[in-house]
């Protein structure tokens, strides 16, 4: 799994806050420009003639971009499974499939706050009725992502252990 295609950077902002991932070529011209500071190494090193560069697991830029916060989420299948934890929010199963809590036949949007996760059984359950004519119960309710979530769909559901200490506000 060590090969270079394989390794990613964490690349923090100038406040720590996580900014995005850089592929190991990405990181490499960022070093090279001295736009980032290195706080992990990895112990991935690529060799030249006169130097030897090692990709850092997580670095810093030099200078701080602004509001990545506002960076807006895309309302779609992965990122509601990822907001969701993959789990059905009706049973607490693995999550299959989307379910608009008002459905869009009795006037529903697709926003965030309109749905949820869920399995194959709620689903069929739920079909067509509002929740009240259901046996199911929300064990939440669905909120619109905010702060640094946006994070989390770009590194996925399984990100570095080693980014984890940078990652705990996202
Ligand atoms: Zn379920």
């Amino acid at each position: 799994m060590n090969n270079f295609e394989n390794h990613r950077t964490l690349i923090l902002n100038a406040t720590y806050q996580p900014l995005s991932i850089a592929s190991a070529k990405r990181s490499i011209s960022l070093l090279l420009s001295n736009k980032i500071n290195v706080i992990k190494n990895s112990n991935f090193e690529i060799r030249s003639e006169s130097s030897t560069i090692t990709i850092p697991k997580v670095a810093a830029l030099n200078y701080y971009v602004k509001a990545p916060y506002a960076r807006r989420v895309a309302l779609n299948r992965e990122n509601i499974f990822i907001r969701d934890k993959y789990i059905c929010q009706y049973c607490g199963n693995q999550a299959e499939s989307i379910d608009h809590i008002i459905p869009k036949s009795k006037g529903g949007q697709h926003e965030w706050q309109n749905v949820v996760a869920c399995c194959k059984k709620c689903n069929l359950i739920k079909a067509d009725k509002y929740l009240n004519q259901t046996i199911l119960k929300l064990a939440q309710a669905p909120l619109k992502p905010e702060g640094n979530f946006w994070i989390k769909t770009i590194i996925g559901s399984n990100p570095d252990p080693e980014w984890k200490e940078f990652l705990i506000s996202a």
